[in-house]
């Protein structure tokens, strides 16, 4: 990953021309998790006229977004194949997941991950939106993934481990650790992402508190980092 003008990105990620991605840090917006400025960030000026973003409940909704609808409709999913209309998710250590189905006008999706989002399997359902709404074969789906708190600083409880696969729970000193990038991983592979497809991301967010908001190290308080994608006119 790179760091520009505060903002974390994957480079070369997605192959297609014309679709823009990235990850908020502590630094990027003043305060808050400043969604109201985020369309005037450099790389956006100009080029997006409407950010669309969720109130955010842990679920599986996928909500498409067309720029249509000012208020915040309840969902943990962004799908989109319009110009001009950002696609946002604001987390503080659960896994951003971003998509793009590159084809004449891409497809882009974006993804909010947490444990109950991936155990209600949004992954599969954010997919399966993406072919029967825009035709998007799963095989041509690119997927990159933002920074989260990583396995060994996620502790969970034992009622939390079971509908998990084994790749994803990892087992130390009597304890239960979650991998939210390793199960987001299966999930893609599942829905039929290829492995060559998915783009892993290297930073905690518990473990760097310069740069980024965590729910499990700053309790329900803290802000939120805003990750985006979009397709841009043109
Ligand atoms: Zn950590």
């Amino acid at each position: 990953m790179t760091l520009s003008d505060d903002i974390l990105s994957h480079s070369a990620w997605p192959s297609s021309p014309g679709v823009i991605h990235g990850f908020t840090t502590k630094a990027t917006l003043a305060g808050g998790d400043g969604l109201d400025q985020i369309l005037g960030l450099p790389r956006l000026r100009g080029r997006f006229h409407h950010a669309g973003r969720l109130k955010q409940v842990h679920g599986c909704e996928v909500r498409v977004e067309d720029g249509g609808v000012v208020e915040p409709r309840t969902g943990d999913a962004l799908v989109s194949d319009t110009p001009g209309i950002l696609l946002t998710i604001a987390t503080a250590d659960c896994l951003p997941v971003l998509l793009c189905a590159p084809r004449e006008r891409p497809v882009v999706a974006a993804i909010h991950c947490g444990w109950r989002g991936l155990r209600a399997q949004i992954i599969g359902k954010t997919l399966q939106d993406l072919s029967r709404l825009f035709a998007a074969d799963a095989r041509d789906v690119q997927a990159c993934f933002g920074p989260a708190i990583e396995s060994r600083c996620y502790e969970i409880g034992p009622e939390i481990e079971t509908p998990f696969g084994a790749r994803s729970v990892v087992k130390a000193d009597g304890r239960i650790f979650l991998d939210l990038a390793m199960e987001a991983q299966c999930q893609l592979q599942a829905g039929g992402v290829a492995p060559r497809n998915i783009t892993q991301a290297t930073w905690c967010t518990k473990c760097d508190p310069e740069r980024f908001y965590s729910y499990r190290r700053d309790g329900p308080g803290t802000g939120r980092m805003i990750n985006f994608i979009g397709v841009t006119p043109g």
